[in-house]
């Protein structure tokens, strides 16, 4: 049973999201983006790690939104989907009506054909216009007569009143009409937050692009009004404390009697009012320096003090806001900082059209370019001067074929063969999925290449773009034990590309420790040619482990002579699927703080390939056994760097592996191209 959550793609709809997922909601988004991106979705789905369906639908769309209804039992639905800038809407009041008012009309039709009467639906302290008209009415109670005095307010209106009529004419009805006073701040992981698309409307979207230089100064319109320093009074409310009151208030529709419907108005507010310079004190403190700001004169239709009355929905709903100004700017301030450009990331760029699993990263320098896809954090392409570097499907589709030889996957928990699948902590057997004849290969059968990735954040920094993905491997799959949370995390520059991975166990894991050993599994070519014959390697070291017949590991470690794989050497007809040794006695559980080392490198037609890794082996597999669709044998070669091979299987080396709670697993790997 889901919540459908219409402009949940937005900004307090993305906040309410995230709210509803973490109290055990399911829920599903529709949203036709016109106002927000797919990427506050994806970034709720790595919040909260879980799979949320979406839909890009308009409203308006019944025949499209009433498939959705069709699709998932819905059992009540969270209305934010509308405009909503005040000043565009006295410019094109039209727009404004038929998209917040025929959309909500379409969205009823919809519910009332598939039986759903529950309806959460955001309004606003707009509706009661100037408050201050009226003796006796500022905090504003909802008995306060209304009279919103824009268009927008008006569509806000009159979807009130089409509530209550839908309630007069049929008691089965729920809705609960809040009205929002003025939501500020963002989650506090700095995942979401306000993403004014062109120049914010509002105080502190406004103020924060002035802390990051995007705007020059605040205009403070009138500072000779009746407060305490002269400026006008406002009620700012934290987004995740309004977020929270949508759940009060589904909670408290859902708590009737079952043949009981309602019509009833909350205002959502703080109850307490803050003027806009106790606004931008708050934010300044946050940002650690003074802003630039200027005292304007008046703008029309403001007035001294617009607070809410909170005590219906404190005491009806059993809810109250709880979080400070201080805090919604200190929340803000972390959002700003690491999002200076909302979702927008330079140089960053995905498919379009694209939503959940069918969505490719791309992250785009002059000549060098490096994608990847939430399905197994899959590397699905790397170009250098417009050539293509990595064996890949252009299909996403074809990653789940069975002749897929891991095509640029990541693997996991245990990369490459366990014997038997079986693995060993603390005298206690564990059994992994039986998928190579007798033994385990990268992970089982729903191995993390198989898996879909939430995320991605994406991030500019210094060292280039961040890609970010995380993944939450539950106990049991494949054997292993432990819940498994896991990033890997792209690290794009001009001239190279770094895989970073990260696992631990979560603290609500029931078991207290679990084996690991993740790498990636591209397959690189440096050329157009058919094979990879051509090619020219040198490999950091000679030392090897003893396989059998399996290529199961036999736990000796000894030198490859013919040829000195250490110099220069072409591949020619010889061929490799073995595991070579950087570090004999490795100690280091998290190897990320080690130096890279230059483990291979590769050059063929005037290309190079280096690789460097902080783990202490790396698998070097030049692609004998691959033939798929629109590939041969040795149409790239796959140097995959991790922990020992069977390294769980094996006593010495175990420790390499296993990961107890409150512990990190962590590796780092860089593919440099010249
Ligand atoms: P937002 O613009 O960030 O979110 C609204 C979402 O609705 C957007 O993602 C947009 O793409 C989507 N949308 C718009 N029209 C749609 C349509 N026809 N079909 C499908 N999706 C559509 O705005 P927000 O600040 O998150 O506001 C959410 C709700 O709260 C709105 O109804 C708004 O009027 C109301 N509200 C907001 C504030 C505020 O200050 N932010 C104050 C009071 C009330």
């Amino acid at each position: 049973m889901s919540i459908l959550v219409t402009g949940g793609a937005g900004y307090i709809g993305s906040h309410t999201v995230v709210e509803l997922s973490l109290h055990g909601y399911s829920v599903v988004i529709v949203d036709n983006l016109v106002n927000s991106s797919y990427d506050s979705i994806s970034r709720v789905e790595y919040l909260v790690k879980k799979k949320i369906p979406f839909f890009n639908v308009d409203l308006r769309d019944s025949e499209a939104l009433s498939k959705v209804f069709d699709q998932y039992k819905i059992t009540g639905v969270i209305h934010f989907a509308a405009l909503k800038a005040v000043g565009e809407s006295t410019k094109i009041p039209l727009d404004y009506y038929e998209n917040n008012v025929g959309g909500t009309v379409s969205l009823l039709k919809v519910m009332k054909s598939h039986d759903v009467k529950t309806i959460v639906f955001s309004s606003s302290a707009t509706v009661y216009g100037d408050a201050t008209r009226f003796e006796n009415m500022i905090p504003i109670p909802e008995e306060c007569p209304l009279g919103p005095t824009n268009p927008y307010g008006n569509t806000k209106l009159t979807i009130e009143n089409i509530l209550h009529d839908l309630y007069s004419s049929d008691h089965h009805w729920r809705a609960a009409v809040l009205r929002y006073f003025n939501p500020i701040g963002a989650h506090p992981s700095g995942l979401i937050g306000e993403d004014p698309l062109g120049i914010p409307n509002n105080l502190l979207p406004y103020l924060a692009q002035v802390a990051v230089g995007r705007r020059e100064k605040l205009s403070v319109f009138g500072d000779d009004y009746d407060s305490h320093d002269g400026t006008p009074i406002r009620d700012y409310i934290h987004v995740v404390d309004l977020a929270k009151g949508h759940l009060a208030a589904l909670a408290y529709l859902h708590k009737l009697n079952p043949d009981d419907g309602l019509y009833r108005e909350w205002n959502l507010g703080t109850g307490k009012g803050s003027t806009v310079f106790d606004v931008y004190h708050a934010f300044s403190k946050a940002v650690g320096r003074d802003l630039p700001y200027e005292v304007v004169g008046r703008r029309a239709g403001d007035v001294l003090n617009l607070t809410a009355k909170a005590t219906r929905a404190n005491t009806e709903l059993g809810w109250k806001a709880e979080l400070s100004v201080e805090q919604a700017c200190k929340d803000l301030w972390n959002w700003t900082t690491k999002n200076p450009f909302g979702f927008h990331v330079d140089h960053y760029s995905v498919n379009d059209g694209a939503f959940g699993e069918d969505r490719i990263h791309t992250v785009k320098f002059d000549d060098f370019s490096v994608s990847v896809a939430n399905h197994g954090a899959t590397l699905v392409d790397i170009q250098v001067d417009g050539a293509p570097k990595v064996c890949n499907f252009k299909d996403l589709k074809d990653y789940n074929l069975p002749s897929n030889p891991y095509f640029g996957a990541t693997i996991g928990r245990i990369a490459n063969r366990l014997p038997k699948g079986r693995f060993s902590i603390d005298g206690k057997e564990f059994v992994s999925g039986i998928n190579d004849g007798r033994n385990s290969l990268h992970g089982g059968f729903h191995g993390f290449n198989s898996q879909y990735f939430f995320g991605p954040v994406a991030r500019k920094g210094p060292e280039g773009v961040t890609l970010s993905f995380v993944y939450l491997d539950k106990d049991g799959n494949n054997g292993y034990p432990g819940d498994l949370l896991t990033t890997v995390n792209y690290i794009i520059s001009p001239k190279s590309l770094e895989i970073e991975y990260q696992a631990e166990l979560t603290p609500e894991s029931s078991a207290d420790a679990t084996a690991v050993s993740l790498t990636n599994h591209s397959y690189f070519h440096l050329t157009d040619e058919e094979n990879i014959n051509n090619t020219e390697f040198k490999l950091v070291s000679s030392r090897f482990m003893e396989v059998d017949k399996e290529a199961i590991p036999t736990g000796k470690l000894k030198n490859w002579t013919d040829p000195d794989v250490t110099k220069p050497f072409v591949l020619s007809g010889r061929s490799f699927d073995h595991c070579f040794i950087v570090d004999e006695h490795p100690t280091k559980l998290d190897t990320r703080s080690l130096p890279l080392v230059k483990v291979l490198e590769a050059s063929n037609g005037g290309k190079k390939l280096s690789i460097y890794t902080t783990e202490p082996s790396f698998q070097f597999y030049t692609g004998d056994g691959v033939n798929t669709k629109g590939y041969g044998e040795r149409a790239g070669f796959a140097v995959e760097p991790c922990r020992f091979i069977s390294a769980g299987a094996f006593d010495e080396w175990r420790n390499q592996v296993v990961v107890r709670k409150g512990e990190v697993y962590g590796g780092k790997n860089r593919y440099v191209f010249s």
